[in-house]
């Protein structure tokens, strides 16, 4: 027996929300700003008409962009001008994994999915290892969190390439010039940027006042 909503299914725009795309639908998608989900405005399968529509999005919209894409085995594509699929599109219709959803929205789970500038959504799990003497160290480490790959630590976005960890403050510090003299060539020194300060030895976190420590280890 039908139901009221199973109604709602003959409405073009609500069946659409749940219908799967299929191979040569267009569609015109958000891609300015990013969201965790593919935010589709418009599916079609004539080019024109998509095309219309992504023009009128960019028109109707100051602070986002639109752009046209077709699906084409299992995938979203550029259009080329004859409307037929060009390059690979680096935004996707990426299913995250319930599990991550759920801890994204978990107030008491550590960790929070990040959508990387290409459209590929990881989650940035909270670890901590613990130090020598010191409070535990925190740092975030990037998951894969999609339906058929997730789990897997990765440091580069598996979609772009691009690096993950910002680790751009770590690197100002393991510049030679700013290694403290009392710690040139010991075998002890961390040097390493954690939530904005610096970690200089797990024996000393901040360092020796003195040029030399008790502590030296060639
Ligand atoms: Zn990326």
């Amino acid at each position: 027996m039908d139901t009221p909503s199973d109604f709602n299914f003959l409405n073009q725009s609500v069946a659409e929300k749940h219908n799967p795309y299929q191979e040569g639908e267009y569609l015109v998608i958000k891609t300015y700003p990013r969201e965790k989900y593919l935010r589709c405005v418009h599916r079609s399968f004539d080019y024109h008409t998509a095309r219309n529509k992504r023009d009128l999005e960019n028109l109707a919209h100051d602070y986002s962009s639109f752009g046209l894409r077709i699906f084409h085995q299992g995938k979203l594509y550029q259009v080329i001008d004859n409307g037929k699929p060009g390059k690979i599109s680096k935004q996707q219709d990426w299913k995250i994994h319930p599990d991550y959803r759920d801890a994204h929205y978990d107030q008491n789970a550590e960790g929070e999915i990040i959508v990387c500038d290409c459209s590929y959504p990881y989650f940035s799990a909270l670890v901590s290892y613990s130090s020598l003497r010191d409070d535990p160290i925190v740092e975030s480490q990037p998951v894969t969190c999609l339906v058929d790959d997730n789990g897997r630590e990765t440091d580069n976005c598996p979609n772009c390439g691009s690096q993950l960890v910002d680790d751009d403050v770590e690197e100002d510090y393991e510049d030679e010039d700013c290694v403290p003299v009392a710690c040139e060539g010991c075998s002890n020194y961390h040097g390493q940027v954690y939530n904005g300060s610096l970690l200089v030895c797990a024996i000393h976190p901040h360092g020796s006042d003195s040029e030399s420590c008790p502590d030296f280890t060639k």
